[in-house]
């Protein structure tokens, strides 16, 4: 089969794979439909976190069609579409048992399609753990509205969720890229009074507002994130702060435009190590919450979806047929058009 392969730090080429078969009886295979592509699939590289090997077929957002089911998945049909999730996990540990599965103690859990494992940017794909990895797609919801269940706003949800966001809170989103635009959605689902956008690139804080993901936004350098949140909320600081940017001078953004005993959820992946400063906060009573996504509740996100509560749909900006996938890489990787993600046909749903 086709597949896209992660060759050495920053290439990538399509080349000829073996098709992916049943390994444990757990597993389902895909023949995948539409895939995206992932910020994180650009970062791979050897001996970083993620660790992928060079050979590796990348891509972990995706939908298709179960191809073939493992003798133990009980949930699924051949010919089912499905929305599949990026992280792996067994359901039954520890962590799982509490909904923490990013923390999956199981040595298949994880980030394991595209990073440790064969992943989705090919014509099919070996999902381990089917029953917990996949999410049926209503007949009326399209590939594009199903696509980023298992990644984005799976972290969006999450995000919202942690970040304990209430009705009638000022809701501060740090990034509105992709993951920002996906936590403006699930944010949105809390009824908060406002929310807050905030980021460097002018056209992605307008593509908030024509969405209604933002009540206000403001661009950075030129104006001031905490003078106006503290100007709209009577001095006190945004109720809950989400930082998806990861930025150089994000994460000190983030609790400055809290107000005191406000959640920050820190979503963002960093370069670098962060500052916490503790002296310039005493008495700020901040609540700090880590990433990463615990992507445990992709049902509820295709229900809002199916009910139209939500459509995803309008990140796709671009769209590429299979043969024209590095024409994608190119453009996704230099933020070339207004890219915001982009949708490649793999094969026909
Ligand atoms: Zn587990």
């Amino acid at each position: 089969m086709k597949a896209v392969v992660y060759v050495e730090n920053g290439r990538f080429e399509v080349q000829d794979r073996p098709r992916p078969v049943i390994r444990d009886p757990r597993d389902a295979i895909v023949r995948v439909t539409t895939a995206s592509i992932c910020t994180s699939d650009l970062h791979i590289r050897a001996g970083a976190v993620p660790r992928a090997v060079p050979g590796t077929v990348i891509g972990h957002e995706f939908v298709g069609v179960v191809e073939e089911l493992g003798p133990g998945v009980r949930g699924f049909e051949v010919g089912d579409r499905v929305a599949v999730n990026v992280e792996t996990f067994c359901g039954h540990c520890f962590f799982c048992r509490r909904g923490w599965v990013n923390n999956c103690t199981d040595p298949a859990g994880g980030w394991a399609m595209g990073c440790r494992i064969y992943g989705a940017q090919a014509e099919y794909v070996r999902v381990p753990y089917a029953d917990n990895g996949m999410t049926r797609i209503p007949d009326h919801v399209t590939d594009e509205q199903a696509l980023f269940t298992g990644d984005l706003l799976s972290t969006g949800y999450w995000a919202a969720d942690i970040g304990e966001v209430s009705e009638g809170d000022t809701v501060a989103i740090i990034g509105a890229g992709p993951t920002g635009i996906c936590t403006a959605m699930c944010v949105r689902m809390r009824n908060p009074a406002r929310i807050v956008m905030i980021d460097v690139q002018r056209e992605r804080l307008d593509f908030a507002l024509q969405h209604g993901l933002a009540d206000d936004v403001v661009c950075v350098p030129e104006e001031d994130p905490e003078a106006f949140l503290k100007s709209a909320t009577d001095g006190r600081g945004a109720d809950v702060v989400m930082e998806v940017a990861g930025g150089r001078d994000t994460f000190q953004t983030a609790w400055r435009i809290a107000r005191p005993n406000a959640v920050v959820v820190v979503v963002a992946m960093y370069e670098e190590p962060q500052v916490i400063p503790l002296p310039d906060m005493y008495g700020k009573n901040l609540v700090f919450k880590t990433g990463g996504v615990d992507a445990s509740h992709c049902q509820e996100i295709m229900d809002l979806i199916a009910e139209g509560r939500i459509d995803p749909s309008v990140l796709v900006t671009h769209r590429f047929g299979f043969d024209d996938i590095m024409e994608a890489y190119d453009l996704f990787a230099n933020h070339r058009d207004g890219v915001m993600k982009v949708a490649v046909r793999i094969s026909e749903p």
